[in-house]
């Protein structure tokens, strides 16, 4: 069977191997990560749109345009209503340029002090662009809904999972199963949409 390459614009093993497994229903396709590739003449992406579909949609034109493959570029992030959407695209670096995850956690916990449960409402969301070096062929979003607990729970997941309740699992994402985490996640979703719009690509091809 012809195998067509699917580059992942990230260097995150665990991302590509959650993409792999996601992905297998494809076996037409060959998923590689940009940590398995050479990137001796790769271009230095930075990520500064001011929308995940923004940054999102510069990694995978940029990594196609570079390896001349068909791509898959994420980005995510998460809004709290509270904080007028913030930290949206700056989460990963929310509590400055040394920012882990714990100190992100804390500035948003400061930020929040006093605001009551009922208010802290908000969302992850990702947005996966698939490109080739034509340019794009199709974008998918994932958005999950929750609220910022005043204290974390539960030590799963990563990032502001352990401060992100999910009202109808009555738990954080930090207190699930990484299973239950990827069917109810933004980017769960998002990937969902995203083998739908490949199940439509192979049907054409078949098609023609
Ligand atoms: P990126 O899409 O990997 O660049 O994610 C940006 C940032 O958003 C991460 O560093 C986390 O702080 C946050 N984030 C994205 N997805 C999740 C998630 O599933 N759980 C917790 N935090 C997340």
């Amino acid at each position: 069977m012809r195998r067509w390459p699917l580059i992942l614009a990230t260097r995150n093993k665990g991302k590509v191997e959650e993409l792999r497994k996601v992905m297998a229903d494809f076996p037409q396709l060959e998923v590689i990560g940009l940590n398995e590739v050479d990137l001796s003449h790769a271009p230095n992406i930075v990520e500064d749109g001011d929308a995940f579909y923004a940054n999102a949609l510069k990694k995978a034109l940029a990594v196609a345009d570079y390896s001349g493959k068909l791509t898959l570029a994420d980005d995510s992030g998460l809004e709290v209503d509270a904080l007028d959407g913030k930290p949206g695209v700056y989460s990963a670096r929310f509590a400055g340029d040394d920012s882990d995850d714990a100190k992100n956690n804390q500035k948003l916990l400061e930020l929040l002090q006093g605001v009551p449960l009922e208010k802290r409402t908000a969302r992850f969301r990702c947005v996966l662009v698939l490109a080739d070096y034509e340019g794009e062929i199709a974008h998918a979003e994932g958005v999950c809904e929750g609220i910022i607990l005043d204290e974390p729970r539960g030590d799963g997941g990563f990032g502001y999972d352990p401060l992100f309740y999910i009202p109808e699992k009555q738990a954080t994402m930090a207190e699930l199963s990484t299973a239950e985490k990827n069917s109810l996640s933004h980017r769960g979703k998002a990937m969902q949409e995203m083998k739908q719009i490949f199940n439509e690509i192979f049907s054409q091809i078949k098609r023609n």
